[in-house]
C-alpha cells in the first residue's frame, strides 16, 4: 500500500537516508526500529511531505506522491514532539482537522466523542493542554490523528513520555484502534520490546539503511548481523 523506492535524503553533505526501500501492506502496522539519529523520523517526514526526498520515489495506494502537496496525501501524523494547540481545549484540538474539512458541527461532535472515548479521556473535553499530564496529552494527539480516519497513520514515538504501565495499555489501545479501523500504520520507536509487541513487520534501521526486516519473531530468533543481534536479537 505504501512503497518507498530507493529513498535518499541529504542535509547538505550529511546523507541521512541511503537507498531505503520498503513496502507496507494495506492495514498493516509496520515498525521502524533503530538507534537515535538513524533516520526514522526523516523517513516519516518524507512520506508526510514535510521534507522533500533527495532521490527515490514514494507511492501510496499505487499513486506516486513523491512531489505531491502534503494536504493531498490523506496522512495522519503524531509527531515525536507532540504539539497540541496550547490555546485550544481538548475538544477543539481533536476537532481541528474536522473543522478544516468544513464538516457540520453535529457531525464533528459525534466524531470527537467517539475519538475521546477511544483514548479514554471522557470528561476532559474542556481541559486545556497545560492542565493535562504528558500521557493525557499524548492521548489527545492520538485522538486528533485518528478522528479524521486517515488511510495512513504515522506515529513517531507516540508513547515516549509515558510511564511503563500506561504505555502498555496505550500500546494495546493503538493496536486495537488501528486493527478495527484497518489503518495502514508506520510506528517509530527505539524500544525493542515495544516493537516486538506492536508490529506485524519490523524494519531495523542502522545509520540511514535498513539493516534487516522481518516479523518480530524472525527478528528475535534470527538476527542476521551483530548489530541486529545486539539491538533486538536473543543474545542480550
Ligand atoms: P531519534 O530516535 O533520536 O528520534 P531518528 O532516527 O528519528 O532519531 P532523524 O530525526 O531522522 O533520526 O535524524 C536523522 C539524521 O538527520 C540525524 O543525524 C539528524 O541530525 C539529521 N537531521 C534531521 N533533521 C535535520 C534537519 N532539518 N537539518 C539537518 N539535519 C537533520
Ligand atoms: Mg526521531
Amino acid at each position: 500500500y505504501i512503497k518507498f523506492e530507493k529513498i535518499v535524503k541529504k542535509y547538505g553533505d550529511n546523507t541521512v537516508l541511503r537507498d531505503v526501500s520498503l513496502t507496507v501492506e494495506r492495514g498493516e502496522l509496520v515498525t521502524l526500529l533503530g538507534p537515535s539519529g538513524c533516520g526514522k523520523s526523516t523517513l516519516l517526514r518524507c512520506l508526510a511531505g514535510l521534507e522533500q526526498v533527495s532521490g527515490g520515489r514514494i507511492y501510496v495506494d499505487g499513486r506516486d506522491v513523491t512531489y505531491t502537496d502534503p494536504k493531498d496525501r490523506q496522512i495522519g501524523m503524531v509527531f515525536q514532539q507532540y504539539s497540541l494547540f496550547p490555546n485550544m481545549n481538548v475538544f477543539e484540538n481533536i476537532a481541528f482537522g474536522l473543522r478544516m474539512k468544513k464538516m457540520h458541527i453535529e457531525d464533528i461532535r459525534g466524531k470527537v466523542a467517539k475519538a475521546v472515548a477511544m483514548v479514554a479521556l471522557e470528561g476532559k473535553e474542556n481541559a486545556m493542554p497545560a492542565q493535562l499530564s504528558g500521557g493525557q496529552q499524548q492521548r489527545v494527539a492520538l485522538a486528533r490523528s485518528i478522528v479524521t480516519e486517515p488511510k495512513v497513520l504515522l506515529l513517531d514515538e507516540p508513547l515516549s513520555a509515558i510511564d511503563a504501565k500506561l504505555r502498555k495499555s496505550l500500546q494495546k489501545e493503538i493496536r486495537r484502534i488501528q486493527r478495527d479501523m484497518g489503518i495502514t500504520t508506520i510506528f517509530v520507536t527505539h524500544d525493542q520490546d515495544e516493537a516486538m509487541v506492536m508490529s506485524d513487520v519490523i524494519h531495523l534501521f542502522n545509520a540511514g539503511r535498513v539493516e534487516q526486516s522481518g516479523s518480530p519473531i524472525e527478528m528475535y530468533t534470527q538476527p542476521e548481523t551483530s548489530f541486529a543481534a545486539s539491538f533486538i536479537g536473543n543474545y542480550n
